[in-house]
């Protein structure tokens, strides 16, 4: 065992693989399990952070509007001395450190959040498969792999069987590799080690079976994530966005600040004064937590998503959600329950009806309304048979209820045999199993082969297309082979499939007894059709409401199938989906040009026997279509769509790795009612984010106005700029960040979607930040004035200037709790933070003016309380005018015809 550290594995033959690794052709015995997972440790890269602590600290301060302020800080401190100086440097650095912890934690939480997707591994330890967390395996392990199946551990290939793994993430390549067993030269790169499957791979066809010969940190990609580390997790198109703004606002600023600069000296002002100024504008002009509250609102979105049971696994999800145009969803587990119960069976030229409902493997077999006897329907024993031979499910009955492992599609099968008296035991006693062909979804059938007597037997269920295509004689009832008659057959699949049956049809063959092995070429035609199965998958009822909500929110539902176009067509009728009356079948999208392939793109709601592939094109020609789209997918092929879907939405449950990997949300019920849960959220998180900056933006453009009108009106300073800094700091902790705890809006699935490229501030926005900026500008200035012409000395003027702004704030940050409905329709005490921020605020405020220390720190004074009744009366008068405006507004708005809020690109057919 010392030897493994040593990388030859791939030049070794596996039978010494196995001594090394002391592991027999069972695989690991539990003890011996436990006692490795000790010595080499749980199979977990450790988490390496790209940018240590502290310098993730640093990086709170590259950030061009916190240089201004540094360079305020300096200027300050040569003109006026250290004590404003100081008190500038603390808001910075109280600032950052306030950015680091959030984002600290949004991260941590986020990175959690998506651990929650545990993969798991299939393992044979002591002749059993079983499925254990991946973080469990240990060297010697032996590992089965099958198509979807994420590489858990570094493997030494020992069974393989069509494998192709997809090494991107290691090696670059993009086309998946095809794999074999060895062994290689010594010398063979990583990149044609073939008979090695790496940790960190996708398997993205076939099967294999592999020793483990590295864990954890040991694993080539272990090594590499060491060098490479992650990337920011926080970024979104917005904050891109509030960046890139930054950098505008920056110039602004500085452009701004050199004005009233010029300006004043050219008046012959003192250069100094004037400096002072210049800095004072950059201050008061800076939005200083604009980035906090935006990260802080991000993550309070991911928060509200997972305790809806979608996690986000990358962050511009959340805000891509609320302006999400059409859901593509797949059928079978996500808008239907997933629990298929086969209520009738046709062997045989006769019809049976199965009794019972669920996984409870009781209920009666009848034929034509009357009870089978014993001994009666050769042709559906052999029916039945097949579908619990060629099964891969467990069925376990704990407590009360039956429980399946495996496809549910496949379990229903096991227990419609129960039903007349088959188990799958008895079965593979009597026909061991020695070789499959597992479903894949382009393919639609599976296969198994199995001994029988001195022959070998092979069965084989699937669509009824592709087994009826392979089949030349029927089982007769009796069990005679009998001429096909596929159109008749086809005919009773399609009644069947109208009334929304999940239809699956039944074959089987004799081979020579000299197979061990079973090709796509020994199933390709000359077998014997032994019936049909059909099974009942209902929708789920909240799937029915969640399109209904949908709907109402002008989000466009579209279901996306392999089943039969008549099944497809029958439950989306019962969803209510739009236009359900027909589906389009993959074929049919095949022969469109790319011109009609958009339209029908747009126009249809239903896609059956759709292979995963054309799920690519068909998010690509909704997109074209102006459309936001998120589509769900759980296999290996599924993930090239999720991919370029804009919200790539995976099946926690039933999802494969690799459709995880590449979605942007994991749903762990797998149930399309939380798709339309996220939504919502999304839309809810993206109003808080508007709401926050309509409520900031006119404390910085009011305090900006202020210092220019100073400036150019040669008056002296309202306010200084650590006065400055205490308002836009304290009022952003105690009042700002409340919005992001705002509840969603009733009414928020009422509404159409927003239009990706709307800007933030529509011009109703702009009008009413405009507004409330003039108003700052004017009561601030009037009060500084006026407490001056009565006799207060500058500093009370100063703090009763400043008692303005905080108050206006404090009230305005009711009106915007909603964007368009008033305070007291939204309820003035549903949002406790907004109210206990206010109360805070006032405290703060109190202190600021009457504490001597604070009076020292931020050159305040005490006030007359006539003061503090100007400050109040500007608040009310803000407070009313934005209350009136909202109500004109909705005036008009009721008046007119509803149309879209917004403009938008999407064109409706
Ligand atoms: P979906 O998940 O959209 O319902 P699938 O690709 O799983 O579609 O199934 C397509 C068709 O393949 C089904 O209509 C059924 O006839 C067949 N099928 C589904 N599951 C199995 C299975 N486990 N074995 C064989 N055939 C299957
Ligand atoms: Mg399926």
């Amino acid at each position: 065992m010392d030897e493994l550290l040593e990388n030859h594995w791939h030049h070794l033959p596996i039978a010494e693989v196995r001594q090394i690794l002391e592991v027999h052709a069972d695989g690991l015995r539990d003890l011996e399990v436990r006692h490795r997972l000790e010595r080499f440790g749980p199979n977990q890269v450790t988490a390496v952070r790209q940018r240590s602590a502290m310098l993730r600290l640093l990086a709170q301060f590259n950030n061009p509007l916190i240089y201004i302020l540094l360079a305020s800080a300096v200027v300050t401190a040569l003109l006026k001395g250290p004590v404003d100086a100081i008190a500038i440097a603390l808001v910075v650095v109280v600032n950052a450190l306030l950015g680091f912890v959030q984002e600290s934690r949004a991260e941590a939480e986020i990175e959690s959040l998506r651990r929650m997707v545990t993969t798991e591994a299939t393992v044979i330890r002591e002749g059993e498969r079983k499925r254990v967390p991946s973080a469990e395996l240990v060297p010697g392990d032996l590992v089965a792999l099958q198509s979807g199946d994420r590489v858990p551990a570094d493997l030494r290939l020992a069974e393989v069987r069509e494998l192709h793994v997809d090494e991107s993430a290691l090696t670059g390549e993009s086309v998946p590799v095809p794999k074999d067993l060895g062994p290689l030269a010594v010398d063979a790169p990583l990149a044609e080690r073939f008979d090695m499957a790496y940790a960190g791979s996708v398997v993205t066809y076939g099967q294999a079976r592999g020793l483990v010969v590295a864990t954890g940190d040991g694993t080539e990609t272990g090594r590499i994530a060491k060098l490479v580390g992650s990337a920011s997790p926080l970024e979104t198109p917005l904050t891109r966005k509030i960046a890139h703004f930054s950098k505008v606002l920056l110039v602004g600023i500085v452009a701004l600040a050199a004005t009233a600069f010029i300006v004043g000296v050219l008046r012959r002002e003192s250069w100094a004064e004037m400096l002072i100024a210049a800095v004072t504008l950059a201050v008061a002009a800076i939005p200083e937590g604009l980035p906090a509250v935006v990260t802080i609102t991000l993550a309070i979105g991911v928060r509200r998503m997972a305790r809806r049971r979608a996690i986000i696994r990358k962050l511009p999800a959340v805000e891509t959600l609320g302006s999400t145009t059409v859901v593509c969803s797949d059928k079978t587990g996500t808008l239907t329950r997933n629990e298929m119960t086969v209520v009738r069976v046709q062997a045989g030229g006769e019809t049976f009806e199965l009794e019972g409902s669920g996984y409870e493997p009781s209920g009666e077999v009848r034929r034509a309304g009357q009870p089978l006897r014993p001994g009666e329907g050769s042709a559906l024993e052999e029916c039945l048979r097949a579908g619990i031979l060629c099964n891969d499910t467990q069925l376990e009955r704990i407590g009360e209820r039956w429980q399946v492992q495996g496809d549910p599609t496949e379990a229903a099968l096991r227990v419609s045999a129960a039903k007349l008296g088959l188990a799958r035991p008895e079965a593979l006693a009597r026909f061991h199993r020695l070789d499959e062909i597992p479903f894949e979804s382009d393919r639609q059938y599976m296969a198994t082969l199995h001994t029988d007597g001195d022959v070998r037997r092979v069965d084989l269920k699937g669509s009824v297309e592709r087994v009826l295509a392979r089949c030349t004689h029927a089982l007769g009832a009796s069990g005679q082979a009998l001429e096909l008659n596929a159109q008749a057959v086809l005919a009773q699949a399609e009644a069947l499939a109208s009334r929304g049956l999940r239809v699956l049809a039944f074959a089987k063959k004799v081979l020579e007894a000299d197979r061990a092995h079973l090709t796509h070429e020994d199933v390709a035609a000359d077998m014997v059709f032994l019936g049909l199965q059909a099974m009942l998958d209902p929708p789920r009822p909240e799937a029915i409401a969640a399109v209904r909500a949908c709907r109402s929110a002008g989000v466009r539902v579209k279901m996306i199938t392999g089943d039969h176009p008549l099944t497809a067509a029958a439950i989306a009728r019962e969803l209510g989906l739009e236009g359900s009356g027909q589906a389009i079948t993959g074929r049919e999208l095949e022969r469109l040009h790319e011109r009609e392939l958009i339209d029908v793109a747009d126009r249809c709601s239903v896609f059956a026997r759709v292979a995963p592939e054309q799920k690519l094109e068909l998010v690509e020609a909704l997109q074209s279509r102006g459309h936001v789209v998120a589509m769900t997918g759980d296999g290996v092929n599924d993930a090239p769509a999720l991919r370029k879907a804009d919200i790539g939405v995976a099946m926690g449950i039933t999802g494969t790795d690799a459709a995880k990997e590449a979605a942007a949300m994991v749903l762990t019920d797998d149930d399309f009612a939380t798709i339309e849960a996220a939504i919502e959220e999304g839309r809810g998180v993206f109003d808080n984010l508007t709401k926050f900056i309509v409520w900031t933006l006119p404390t910085n453009i009011g305090q900006g106005m202020v210092i220019l009108a100073a400036v150019v009106l040669g008056l002296l300073l309202p306010i200084l700029p650590v006065q400055v800094l205490w308002i836009n700091m304290t009022t952003a902790v105690f009042l700002g960040l409340a919005l992001a705890f705002e509840p969603k809006e009733a009414g928020i699935m009422a509404r159409p979607p927003r239009a990706r490229d709307t800007p933030i501030l529509t011009a109703e926005l702009v009008t009413r930040t405009l507004f409330i900026s003039a108003l700052l500008l004017v009561a601030a200035f009037g009060v500084f004035e006026w407490e001056q012409s009565v006799g207060e000395d500058l500093a009370s003027a100063r703090t009763a200037a400043v008692n303005v702004f905080v108050l206006v704030q404090g009230f305005y940050l009711f009106n915007c709790r909603s964007l368009t409905r008033s305070v007291f329709s939204v309820g003035l005490f549903s949002n406790l933070w907004a109210v206990g921020g206010l109360i805070t605020m006032i405290a703060a405020q109190v202190a600021f003016t009457y504490l001597p220390i604070l009076n020292h720190l931020f050159k305040s004074d005490p006030v007359r309380p006539l003061a503090w009744l100007w400050a109040l009366l500007a608040s009310l008068l803000g407070v009313l005018f934005v209350g009136l405006e909202k109500w004109v507004r909705g005036r008009i708005r009721k008046r007119r015809p509803r149309r879209p809020l917004r403009k938008s690109r999407v064109q409706h057919a």
